[in-house]
């Protein structure tokens, strides 16, 4: 069975924990806070792979749990930092998430994609040691990693689809013109799975072809196919609507060719604009009148017409050089890009409340639990991320509060805990 859809659960890796630890050593008395950080939870990562072409694996297994890091230890010992857990997609696999719909990636370059991130470590008791305080007994417990779930879906990549109706030559006309090999058969839905082709031009360029299941309207009668396929047309340049020009079913090509236009209209009405070529095959079933006829009529509906026969490769190298022109000035195969995240909820400047006062020499600033959210984000060996702290504490209107308590240059600051010199 083809699987092109399926959801499955991912929990990046938990950064270890700081470690709280004082330097040992043969006749020192007592030694300065060494508590190593933690190292980082190892994150979800996703890369295409071409030797794959369904979602199958994915039915089977649901969970995929990247490592933690390992907790810091003594002596300044940074946790290691766990790997990475790489889960590998076939070639265009859109990865949503399973609750928004949002695009988070598009899998269809060779470039990893981080989809879930691993949990900053902690930070060691070396971190918090001041002139005042040489003993911090505390150290900062890891980030969690990012837990989420996400829909894989399979869009596969190719410059052609071909659409129609089951029967018509699909089939056929692929492996006449590529080296795929798709099941032919006279009766419908022989095709349950796409199979793509490359058409080499002979020239050095080549072009990938798609073979879709033919779909009906309703598509109902138990095997279930339809839309869900034309998923697979989604990022086509340029569509082969391929009839059966002798209405060898007893039905109308015209007719037929409408039929599916509605589908993709119902599916997707941009698909409904992407450039289509008429193929009308088992020319050798029909008489030339009629061949002529439909030409004329979809040439004046403005379609290009290329009459074939496609088991003896009649008409086909016509038809093939024309589609590798058109090619040649349309844009480049769809690719999704991720859709932003939802913006953290900002916290709103009037409602980062706060309270300081003077405790046994200590400025301590309380009641803020918003500030103690991105004390957490805090890096304390990146420059940058203590700037960025340094202009919270400015604009929210603690740095005031302190300079009105009286505070100077070396004094303590405490924050839930975690202290620091002031430095003005
Ligand atoms: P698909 O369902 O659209 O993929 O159609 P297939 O390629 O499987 O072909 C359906 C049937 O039509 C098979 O028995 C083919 O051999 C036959 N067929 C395909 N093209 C032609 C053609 O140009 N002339 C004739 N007479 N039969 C054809
Ligand atoms: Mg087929």
């Amino acid at each position: 069975m083809f699987v092109d859809i399926a959801k499955i659960h991912l929990k990046a890796g938990d950064g270890g924990n700081g470690a709280v630890s004082f330097h040992r050593e043969k006749y020192v008395a007592a030694g300065g806070p060494d508590g190593g950080d933690g190292g980082r939870g190892g994150d979800i990562v996703f890369v295409a792979d071409t030797n794959l072409s369904t979602l199958a694996d994915f039915r089977y297994k649901r969970k995929y749990v990247a490592e933690n890091g390992q907790n810091g230890g003594a002596s300044r010992c940074t946790g290691k930092s766990a790997k990475n857990l790489v889960i590998s997609v076939p070639v265009g696999t859109l990865i949503k998430d399973a609750e928004t719909g949002r695009i988070i990636a598009d899998i269809s370059s060779s470039e990893p994609t981080v989809v879930a991130k691993g949990g900053n470590g902690g930070w060691g008791n070396m971190h918090f040691s001041t002139s005042t305080r040489q003993f911090p007994r505390f150290s900062k417990p890891g980030m969690s990693g990012e837990e989420l779930d996400v829909t894989l879906e399979l869009k596969l990549l190719a410059d052609v689809g071909l659409i129609g109706f089951p029967n018509v030559g699909k089939s056929t006309l692929v492996s006449v013109v590529s080296e795929a090999k798709p099941k032919i058969a006279n009766y419908h839905f022989t095709t349950l799975t796409p199979v793509l082709g490359v058409v080499n031009m002979g020239d050095g360029s080549s072009f990938v072809m798609a073979d879709i299941p033919g779909l009906i309207e309703g598509a109902g009668d138990g095997v279930g196919l339809g839309h869900e396929f034309l998923r697979h047309v989604e990022r086509c340049r340029l569509l082969l609507h391929v009839i059966d020009v002798s209405g060898s079913e007893g039905r109308d090509p015209i007719e037929d060719f409408n039929a599916i236009n509605r589908e993709l209209g119902v599916f997707s009405q941009e698909l409904t604009d992407r450039p289509q070529i008429v193929v009308g095959n088992k020319c050798d079933l029909a008489d030339e009148q009629t061949v002529e006829d439909l030409k004329k009529y979809f040439n004046s509906e403005g379609y290009e017409f290329f009459p074939i026969m496609a088991p003896i490769s009649e008409g086909t190298a016509e038809l093939i050089n024309f589609v590798a022109a058109e090619l040649a000035k349309l844009p480049a195969i769809k690719i999704f890009e991720p859709e932003p995240a939802p913006e953290q909820p900002i916290v709103d400047t009037n409602k980062r409340t706060f309270t300081a006062r003077v405790e046994n020499g200590v400025y301590v600033i309380d009641n803020a639990e918003w500030l103690l959210k991105i004390l957490e984000t805090v890096d304390p060996d990146d420059y940058e991320s203590l700037q960025y702290f340094q202009r919270t504490l400015q604009q929210s209107g603690i740095i005031k509060a302190l300079i009105d308590l009286g505070v100077q240059d070396g004094d303590i600051v405490n924050v839930y805990d975690i202290e620091f010199e002031y430095v003005s």
